[in-house]
């Protein structure tokens, strides 16, 4: 059983493959750190979002 990558649609153990998981929600799979940045920049996952901690 092979899994697509999210971003090209190549069977992900073919290369590195990275996984990530929003929450419970379903795992995402990519090739590697290209696929998932690329991805990432693509969709603008990172637009507006950035992990703000702040102590109050
Ligand atoms: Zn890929």
């Amino acid at each position: 059983m092979t899994t697509p990558c999210e971003y090209c649609d190549s069977p992900v153990e073919h290369h590195d493959p990275v996984y990530v998981r929003e929450g419970e929600g379903e795992e995402r799979a990519f090739c590697n750190y290209a696929c998932l940045t690329s991805y990432v920049d693509d969709e603008g996952l990172t637009t507006g979002n950035c992990c703000r901690w702040s102590p109050s």
